[in-house]
């Protein structure tokens, strides 16, 4: 029995879910919307299924793809990419993080990961023999510092696995802690496999800022992105990967055998949507705000202290002040048990020292969605 596998839970987001279900509760735990997504993407899909897109596309992507995903970054990045040589179509960011991860680490190298991690990250790193660093960030700012990355690097470092925009945290990094990042990649000579799936979803005006386009991270870095985020079709399961040729070809060698590819009326939909105008993505970004601010007002009009959210479908809240006498663990079964409503405790995405007051709430979710759960929590503090 493989132990780095056979020894793990159900991940929180199946758990959360699954606890929403058999409580017939509002699930505000894993991040999906609750709306159908935009029609004319899912029309190009189904039309692509009738024409045709139905067999093995290559196991790169289908051209059309990796073209439009080098458009869209040139586009809104500044970031040059060969769609045939720095471009790879995954089975969701999922796929595209293990394909980068084995492709990267090998037995006894160093990854530096951040707390709170993503579910997916530190299996595959230890699957992979390396031994992950972990570096705690800390609420309400989660920032990088200096002196937490001095304690972590070292020459047996390989590489970091950073997540930008943040997930749960709901962080979108400025350019100073971005590029605190790459001098010590530089020092180190490791690399950066950046996942960065939020990239679209970030508000108050404030850009997404690739790492890949940090002075000196254009060869190191494999930047990650998923369609399912970008166009809110989360059940989709296409991912990129973008890396210099000698980085892709490794991670297309695990992506191989990994996945293969990815369905193909998906691709041609995908490579569509990556084509709308720029009112697309901002009217997107405007409305999830939106969704965002009527789920802060009235969590806070309730009494719970909201962190302001920069990107991504969530907000969290801080229940420290509330002086509850319970984690933030116990607090989400409190809730969906007894209001109905499902959330996800950040305490999860710990492997060491958790941080045990705060809580995860998804709002890209229709007004009467978001006031009906509100309205269940009206005295949950
Ligand atoms: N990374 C992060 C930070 C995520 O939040 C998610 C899913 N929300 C993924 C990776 C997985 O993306 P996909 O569904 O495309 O596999
Ligand atoms: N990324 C999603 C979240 O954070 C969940 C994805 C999953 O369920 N694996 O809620």
């Amino acid at each position: 029995m493989n132990r780095v596998f056979a020894d793990l839970p159900v991940t929180v987001f199946e758990a959360m879910s699954q606890l929403a279900r058999d409580n017939n509760a509002i699930n505000l735990g894993q991040g999906f919307p609750d709306d159908p997504g935009p029609e004319d993407i899912r029309r190009a899909a189904a039309d692509a299924a009738l024409n045709g897109y139905n067999q093995y596309p290559s196991m790169m992507g289908i051209p059309e793809l990796r073209q439009a995903i080098s458009t869209h970054y040139a586009h809104w990045h500044g970031v040059t990419l060969d769609p045939m040589t720095e471009v790879m179509v995954t089975s969701g960011a999922t796929e595209a993080l293990a394909s980068a991860i084995l492709s990267v680490v090998s037995p006894g190298d160093e990854v530096i990961v951040f707390q709170p991690v993503y579910d997916s990250y530190l299996p595959i790193i230890r699957q992979a023999g390396g031994i992950p660093k972990l570096v705690r960030l800390e609420p309400p700012h989660w920032r990088v510092t200096e002196e937490a990355l001095r304690e972590v690097f070292s020459p047996k470092t390989k590489a970091i696995v950073f997540n930008n925009p943040l997930n749960p945290a709901a962080v979108v990094y400025p350019r100073e802690d971005l590029e605190l990042l790459a001098r010590f990649c530089q020092e180190f000579d490791a690399v950066a496999i950046c996942d960065e799936v939020w990239e679209h979803v970030t508000f108050d005006g404030l850009s997404h800022i690739p790492l890949i386009s940090i002075e000196g991270m254009r060869d190191r870095t494999i930047k990650i992105g998923s369609a399912g985020k970008i166009f809110s079709l989360t059940g989709w399961k296409v991912g990129f990967v973008c890396a210099a040729p000698p980085l892709l070809r490794v991670a297309a060698k695990v992506h191989q055998f990994l996945a293969f590819t990815t369905a193909p009326n998906l691709q041609v939909a995908v490579a569509y949507g990556l084509g709308k105008s720029d009112d697309y993505f901002l009217q997107m970004r405007k409305e999830l705000a939106r969704s965002r601010d009527r789920l802060a007002d009235g969590l806070a009009r309730i009494g719970f202290p909201v962190i302001r959210s920069q990107g991504t479908y969530f907000l969290t809240v801080d229940l420290a002040p509330l002086g509850l006498n319970e984690t933030d663990e116990a607090f989400c079964k409190r809730i969906v048990n007894d209001y109905k409503v499902a959330a996800i405790p950040v305490s999860a995405f710990y492997e060491e020292e958790p941080v045990t007051s705060v809580v995860r709430f998804c709002f890209a979710k229709k007004d009467q969605t978001l006031d009906t759960a509100l309205e269940r929590l009206s005295d949950a503090v």
